[in-house]
């Protein structure tokens, strides 16, 4: 019975009987299988190789140790709301109510419930805690704040984390916002309408800056060889007012009569606009071979 020859196991190395199961460059044993269906959804490992599935693994070796001590609490640990097992979301290291599952399902664009369960309990948390999350907030003087309008002095901050299922980095904003008190807040207010006002003042009658960190023209590929999907991308900052589809951008400073028709605007988190202290990307459907990164685009 060949079947039940023991095996070893390609991931963790030890002997195992039995079928096991197949990725992509070996087999593995029904223990490893287990730890990964914590990590990534089944259908991952099968296409995964041994070694990606050894960092999985290696990469969450809290999380899986976490797994075994944890236990339901009896309260939402973000909100307090009783849990019962049909009102509460299983994390990788901990529980918590369906309310707050389905609030970070709207607060992440583009995630679904079963990405938010397998983010960390203290990510939610602080996803949950910003002012983005809670609305308007206050400052200590009791002014009430759009967070949007503060990120002139306060940006947003793009972090990489990486993503065990398809093996590469994925981008996260992080708000520093959140992490400051009502005092904190007043400055930060106050340090974005002087940062405002110094812009206005240097670009008069320029309604919209966008600062260009980046050019690049898409491309897809096939067996075919590279295809240019006909549109260039700039990257950017937005320094001032908001990038409308539509808007015509010349570049600041520059004599010659030349400018770019942005084809659409979208600020970064995507979904956002392209408004003020926001990274934007610009599509073009132009060549535009006389915009360079560190050029400031303006419209009035
Ligand atoms: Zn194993
Ligand atoms: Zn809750």
């Amino acid at each position: 019975m060949a079947l039940f020859r023991p095996k070893i196991c390609s991931v963790c190395g030890r002997e195992y009987r039995g079928l096991g199961f197949q990725c992509k460059d070996g087999h593995f044993c029904g223990d490893c299988y287990d730890k990964l269906l914590l990590l990534i959804p089944q259908d991952h490992m099968f296409y995964n190789t041994v070694s990606k599935l050894k960092k999985t693994l290696e990469d969450n070796e809290d999380v899986l140790k976490g797994q075994y001590k944890k236990e339901m609490p009896q309260t939402c640990p973000i909100c307090g709301k009783k849990l019962g097992k049909l009102t509460s979301m299983e994390l990788p290291d901990g529980y918590i109510c369906t309310d707050c599952a389905e609030k970070a399902v709207d607060m992440i664009p583009g995630a679904g419930y079963e990405s938010v369960s397998r983010i960390m309990l203290s990510e939610i948390r602080t996803i949950l805690s910003g002012p983005e999350a809670t609305g308007t907030a206050k400052g200590e003087q009791g002014r009430r704040y759009d967070p949007d309008d503060l990120r002139i002095a306060c940006p947003l901050i793009r972090r990489l984390k990486y993503d065990a299922d398809s093996g590469a980095n994925d981008t996260f904003y992080e708000d520093p916002l959140a992490e400051l008190g009502p005092d904190g807040i007043d400055q930060v207010m106050e340090k974005a309408s002087r940062i405002r006002n110094e812009r206005r003042a240097l670009y008069g009658e320029y309604k919209t800056v966008f600062s260009v960190d980046l050019i690049e023209k898409p491309y897809t590929t096939s067996k075919t060889g590279v295809h240019y999907t006909g549109e260039y991308l700039i990257y950017g900052r937005v320094l001032l007012g908001r990038v409308e589809k539509g808007a015509v951008l010349s570049v600041y400073g520059r004599s010659e009569e030349r400018s770019v028709r942005a084809a659409g605007a979208e600020g970064r988190p995507s979904g956002k606009d392209a408004s003020e202290g926001f990274e934007a990307v610009i599509s073009v459907k132009d060549d535009v071979p006389f915009v360079y990164p560190g050029d400031v685009l303006v419209c009035r």
